[in-house]
């Protein structure tokens, strides 16, 4: 399907923000200034992600100026960046939905760009860091997770990592459809949009506080990113399990061989018979775990119970009984923009 022009009437920001203190009247600053250059209307959607600072009492203070753009969403405790997105996501109403880190690592005077792009008619924008200034220690393990999601999503995003991002209504609404509890919002995006492309944004240096993500939290996050998008690692145990098991038969076949041509010498006098049994039991194990790798991987896709398709749109050159027709492209369309259950 070739790309449709996207009307926009309302912008949705969000924004997790967990001990930010030092950051936000900056980031509340320049996000609206960027959202005033916009010619449609917006909210800044800022999700206090159980911040043990000041965050939640200033996002409360902005919120309740006259005619502020501010909505704040308080949540009782830290659940996490992505779980605050989601929040977020919730609680907005925007056709377009820009998301965006607190700690000003990504410019927020982006935004009317992911916007004149999501208008183009994109369904999620994402962005790509121009002269990252993260310490090759945060670079590393991402440029790791890039490769594994291109290799197993087959989805050609260059950089997951930056969560400044457009994404059009329908994905969110299809993201507020999956019930999982941990997951990773561009991948899970990406595996409901069609058309997706990159733009190459600014990066600054963290200028307040540190980053929130320890060794472990990364860790956690990189499990969540790959059990989010594939149960490939389980069946992976098979596959190794296959590997060693021939290969042990293999190797026994050798020995077998030897024995026969050259005798009992060249077979290491029975030594290494033992070694050709143990690689074909550990390699029946593996199988053994790969198999109820794959009824978990089964079980674990049954409970996440996320929707098994995802309706863009129906079109009908019939009206559908009493709904209302509007005419798209000279078909006649009842636009039915849905996720199913
Ligand atoms: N964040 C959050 N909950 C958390 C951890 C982080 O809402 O448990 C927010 C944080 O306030 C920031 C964004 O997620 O707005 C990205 O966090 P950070 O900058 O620490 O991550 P990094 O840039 O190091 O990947
Ligand atoms: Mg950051």
């Amino acid at each position: 399907m070739p790309l449709k022009p996207y009307p926009i009437q309302f912008v949705s920001i969000v924004i997790p923000v967990y001990n930010e203190e030092q950051s936000l009247p900056e980031l509340l600053r320049r996000t609206e200034a960027a959202c005033r250059q916009l010619k449609h209307d917006f909210e800044i959607v800022l999700v206090d992600d159980g911040s043990r600072d000041q965050s939640a009492t200033l996002l409360q203070e902005a919120a309740e100026r006259e005619g502020s753009p501010v909505v704040a969403v308080i949540l009782n405790r830290n659940y996490g960046q992505h779980a605050a997105i989601m929040a977020g996501f919730a609680q907005c109403r925007g056709d377009v939905v820009i998301t965006l880190d607190a700690d000003l690592q990504n410019p927020p005077e982006e935004i009317p760009r992911l916007v004149a792009q999501a208008e183009l008619g994109y369904d999620v924008v994402g962005t790509v860091r121009n002269n990252r200034q993260d310490s090759a220690f945060r670079r590393w393990p991402s440029k790791l997770i890039n490769l594994a999601v291109q290799r197993s999503t087959g989805v050609a995003m260059s950089d997951y990592g930056c969560m400044l991002r457009a994404y059009r209504r329908t994905i969110i609404d299809a993201m507020l459809a999956c019930t999982e509890r941990s997951t990773f919002i561009p991948i899970l995006a990406n595996s409901f949009a069609r058309h997706t492309t990159e733009v190459l944004v600014e990066h600054a240096e963290r200028e307040h506080g540190d980053s929130k993500y320890s060794p472990m939290r990364l860790i956690n996050l990189m499990f969540d990113l790959i059990t989010c998008m594939t149960t490939t690692p389980l069946r992976l145990l098979s596959i190794v399990g296959f590997g060693m098991a021939g290969l042990g038969a293999l190797f026994a076949l050798m020995l077998i061989i030897l024995r026969l041509m050259f005798g009992a010498t060249w077979a290491g006098d029975g030594t290494f018979v033992l070694f050709a049994v143990l690689f074909v039991f550990t390699g029946g194990q593996f199988i053994g775990m790969g198999l109820l790798g794959e009824y978990l991987g089964r079980m674990y896709s049954d409970v996440r119970a996320r929707p098994r398709f995802f309706i863009e749109k129906v079109l009908r050159s019939q009206p559908a009984v009493p709904a209302p027709a509007v005419t798209v492209d000279g078909l006649t369309s009842t636009h039915t923009d849905q996720v199913s259950p």
